[in-house]
């Protein structure tokens, strides 16, 4: 589903990603650890052309985004691209970032309406089967402000779930949420883990990384440490900085 090789990133003289090789095949769900500022936010938003490489490609979904040093016209000619794939790429952020001034329903209706021009009754008969599928059937027309934490991520899910997406990009969706909400978020992801969705999540929540990854990447300063299945990762690490990580989350 994604491909990602030698994926250079830098803010200034920051080198912020420094050569990515990563794969995440169809129905898989990889789960990336690593400290603060080691670019895990940076990569998802390269993968969703939120950042643009410096160097290296990311193809997703069978279309290959080329990327060379910055200002060539590889990139600018697949802007059109970018677009399509964007529309097939759900993201998740830390902070639900719902808009304030619309319903849970329109919230989750807006997208498809405007982006890939769904007829409205469509849009709103999708949009609440997706809010039965996270449990918030009775809470369409409230606004997300009169929602908790847990319910406003749950609505994010199903708004990203209306792009019926082909991939779902998770950032840390549960670190700002009060430990009792952490779950009813978790179960929701791992409902869709089950149903075969292909996802990427960041996550500091190593107990759901060992009972839903496929795949466990550990990544520090830019660059991935170590990657394998669960057990691998996080019950025998090769790498010493890997160990030292998971010494403090666990
Ligand atoms: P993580 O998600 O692993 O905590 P990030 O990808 O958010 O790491 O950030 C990696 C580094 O890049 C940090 O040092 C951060 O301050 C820096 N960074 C991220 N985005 C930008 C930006 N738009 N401009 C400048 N620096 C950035
Ligand atoms: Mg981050």
């Amino acid at each position: 589903m994604v491909e990602i090789r030698g994926v250079h990133k830098s803010f200034g003289t920051l080198e912020v990603l420094r050569g990515i090789d990563l794969n995440v095949p169809v129905g898989e769900v990889t789960v990336i650890l690593g400290p603060s500022g080691s670019g895990k936010s940076t990569l998802l938003r390269t993968i969703n052309h939120l950042e643009k490489a410096d160097s290296g490609w990311i193809s997703v979904d069978g279309s290959l985004i080329g990327y060379r040093r910055s200002g060539d016209k590889l990139y600018e000619l697949r802007e059109r691209e970018v677009l399509r794939q964007r529309t097939r790429i759900g993201f998740v952020f830390q902070n639900f970032n719902l808009f304030p001034h619309l319903t849970v329903l329109e919230n989750i209706v807006e997208a498809p309406v405007s982006a890939l021009k769904r007829p409205r009754k469509d849009a709103v008969a999708a949009a609440r089967r997706l809010l039965s599928r996270v449990g918030l059937d009775d809470k369409a027309d409230a606004y997300p402000k009169q929602l908790s934490g847990g319910q406003q991520q749950r609505v994010a899910i199903a708004r990203a779930l209306a792009l019926e997406p082909r991939l779902l990009l998770f950032d840390e969706p549960t670190s700002a949420l009060d430990p009792e909400l952490v779950g009813e978020v978790l179960d929701v992801i791992k409902d869709l883990a089950h149903q075969g969705t292909t996802m990427i999540v960041v996550t500091h929540e190593i107990g759901f990384a060992r009972e839903v990854a496929d795949t466990v990447v550990f990544m520090d300063e830019g660059r991935v440490v170590e990657q394998g299945p669960p057990a691998a990762v996080l019950d025998a690490p090769r790498h010493e900085r890997t160990k030292a990580f998971l010494s403090k989350v666990l």
